[in-house]
């Protein structure tokens, strides 16, 4: 780092945005003192009243100038524990190294060795929870705005890409994957990068998994994750779209044909609150709803799958999926929008940035409430009735259980009510693929490299965390593909260990 070429005393002294124009390669002259007075940088967004009524993106990202000042932050510390917060181990401060010396195709270079989707986790990564969290500018102050910049650099890269990747010389050997989400995407591409013969088995008609039918348009553009796909098929992988694994084709048939498997099918099947009135007409699951809107594009005048357009709606639950569900009603002309949610604010589970977005563009919350029964007249919802919680004892996690608090009971008017308090594995394979072992919550068991029960047949995301992040997904399509590569090639692949699991 160049901190000698200072300016001799008496000598004006030039501000640091623009000492930043300097040779590629280089770093600008900026003292430790001085990095340390340097603000994070805010990301420009869509103004919050406009973007409540349409589906463009919300954030608009850095220009390059805010991105290299949000760079020049980064002390390079010599023990990166940002590297360590990060459930796939980017190599956080040699891209952004890379990024205040202008060097943007090494920084994209370095990032897309470690991360194969970085578009995507730059926009719905959790990193506050991740890399920020443990950030050591975070220590006092704001941590270096990380998913910012791996945004940045992430867009840089798709912006300047060659025009179609290499095609590898064939190895001979042939993977199914068995859903194209993050986690059959990523082995996707590392499989077909060694040259395997890869064809993917997508229950939709799109490939993307949750990346296209669950987060909507204006949180992941989802001209990205089709770029990520043609990519692909420029590389010759094959997407079989409308192929259910254990309807359209029975596991054993993919076992017979193929040389491994990896299952990636995630955990899309919706859990219900269970209580009276969740028949009514105007119920949704979150997964139902978001489908409808995203996958079948509903939101459209001209599209052929209908989809409510709720007035008053009521979403229950606080986690990233109930965020997206609420502000897409609100996007459809709701005149009120509200998140139910049994925890307080302190316990919600969405990203930060989520929330914060979402109180912007003026959704309800209601905290600390539970619903005890969907109300309606002639079939059709009218209301939530709800209870207000209190918290109680310790649950056996240490964590206060919510009760509810007698006499509290209320109802909130609405004429649509979004589930989103969870998903669970859905059976479909599972079930029908005979000597496959699943724990009690029906999530496939793997061993250290990652395969199942059955030999050759790898399995990898949510289909085995439970539902948890995209880059615990993608880490594990990557761990699989390593472990895939060294089963074709008949030696064992050596065990590695877990990364943590996140909630979302
Ligand atoms: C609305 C929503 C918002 C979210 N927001 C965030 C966020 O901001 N940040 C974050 O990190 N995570 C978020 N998540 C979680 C994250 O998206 C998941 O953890 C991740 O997508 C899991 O990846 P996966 O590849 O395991 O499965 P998925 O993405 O679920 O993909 C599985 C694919 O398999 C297909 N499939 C299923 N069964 C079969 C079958 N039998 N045969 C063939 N294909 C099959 C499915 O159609 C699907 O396309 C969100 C999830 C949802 C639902
Ligand atoms: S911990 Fe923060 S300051 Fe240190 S290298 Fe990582 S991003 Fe930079």
């Amino acid at each position: 780092m160049n901190d000698q070429a200072m300016p001799a005393a008496g000598e004006p002294i030039v501000p640091i945005e623009d000492r930043l124009i300097h040779p590629v390669g280089e770093r600008a002259a900026v003292t430790p003192k001085e990095r340390m007075t340097i603000l994070r940088q805010l990301m420009p967004e869509q103004d919050a009243q406009a973007r409540a009524r349409n589906f463009e993106e919300v954030n608009l990202g850095l220009p390059q100038q805010l991105a290299m000042l949000e760079a020049e932050r980064c002390l390079q510390c010599k023990n990166p524990v940002c590297i360590t917060g990060c459930p796939v181990r980017v190599n956080i401060p040699r891209f952004i190294d890379l990024l205040a010396r202008g060097d943007m195709r090494a920084a994209a270079d370095s990032l897309l060795d470690d991360n194969a989707l970085p578009c995507v986790t730059g926009r719905v990564c959790p990193q506050e929870s991740q890399c920020e969290a443990v950030c050591l500018r975070g220590k006092k102050g704001d941590a270096v705005a990380i998913g910012y910049l791996e945004r940045f650099v992430a867009d840089w890269a798709n912006h300047h890409r060659d025009s179609a990747p290499a095609v590898p010389t064939s190895s001979g050997k042939t993977v199914a994957i068995v859903g194209s989400g993050p986690a059959g995407l990523t082995a996707a591409g590392e499989l077909a990068k060694r040259g395997h013969t890869v064809t993917v088995f997508e229950a939709f008609h799109a490939a993307g998994g949750v990346l296209i039918y669950g987060i909507p348009e204006f949180r992941l553009p989802k001209d990205i994750v089709h770029d990520e796909v043609t990519r692909l098929e420029q590389m010759g992988v094959r997407i079989e779209p409308n192929a259910i694994i254990g309807k359209t084709y029975a596991l054993d048939e993919l076992r017979a044909t193929f040389d491994a498997i990896f299952i990636a099918v995630g955990a899309g099947l919706p859990v219900f609150m269970d209580i009276p009135g969740e028949n009514l007409k105007g119920v949704y699951s979150a997964n139902e709803y978001l489908t409808r809107v995203n996958l079948m594009g509903a939101y459209r005048p001209d599209a052929d799958t209908p989809v409510l357009h709720g007035q008053r709606v009521a979403v229950v639950g606080g986690g990233n999926v109930a965020m997206d569900a609420v502000r897409t009603a609100q996007r459809l002309g709701a005149a009120a929008a509200t998140i139910v949610y049994r925890r307080g604010m302190d316990e919600i589970p969405a990203r930060r940035e989520e929330v914060h977005h979402a109180q912007q563009e003026g959704i309800g919350f209601e905290m600390q409430v539970a619903p005890v029964e969907v109300i309606g007249e002639n079939g059709w919802v009218t209301g939530l009735r709800c209870v207000r919680m209190e918290l109680g004892e310790p649950d056996a996690s240490g964590r206060r259980r919510p009760v509810p608090v007698p006499g509290s009971e209320f109802v909130i008017d609405c004429d649509m009510v979004v589930v989103a308090i969870g998903t669970r594995s859905n059976p479909i394979l599972t079930t029908s693929a005979v000597g496959l072992k699943v724990n009690e919550w029906g999530y496939i068991e793997v061993d250290g490299a990652g395969m199942t029960s059955l030999p050759g047949v790898f399995a990898g995301g949510d289909i085995v965390r439970g539902a948890a992040t995209v880059i615990l997904a993608m880490g594990d399509g990557k761990r699989a593909a390593s472990a895939i590569d060294a089963y074709v090639r008949g030696e064992l692949p050596v065990a590695q260990p877990e990364a943590t699991s996140a909630a979302i």
